[in-house]
């Protein structure tokens, strides 16, 4: 969900909620004073990255880096399996020249 800025229309303390995207204004209280009167704010992402006027940008972006960790954590668990595929091979059962196996290339 996201995280919006608001600033109390009462105490004028600025505060943050996460909240769903349909979330109204009205319906938001403030945790200081509990008063309903606040406005939400431009996100503090939003206000540093001036002249993109696309709501979540920020959120995306960051969304993606999040895919982008979360696949090279999905791609660690095979490569961990094929390094335990070559290990067999140290029983020179199966190689019967050591040395001339597929991995002396290495
Ligand atoms: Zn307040």
């Amino acid at each position: 969900m996201p995280v919006y800025e608001y600033r109390c229309g009462k105490c004028e303390k600025s505060f943050e909620a996460t909240q769903s995207v349909h979330a109204r204004v009205e319906d938001t209280e403030c945790p200081f004073c509990h008063a309903q009167e606040a406005t939400r704010l431009l996100s503090s992402f939003a206000s540093t990255i001036k002249g993109d006027h696309k709501p979540g940008f920020a959120e995306l972006k960051a969304k993606s880096m999040i895919n982008e960790r979360m696949d090279k954590f999905a791609k660690l668990p095979p490569l961990n399996a094929k390094r335990n595929v070559p290990q067999p091979n140290t029983s020179s059962d199966s190689n019967p020249i050591p040395g001339a196996g597929p991995d002396a290339g290495m």
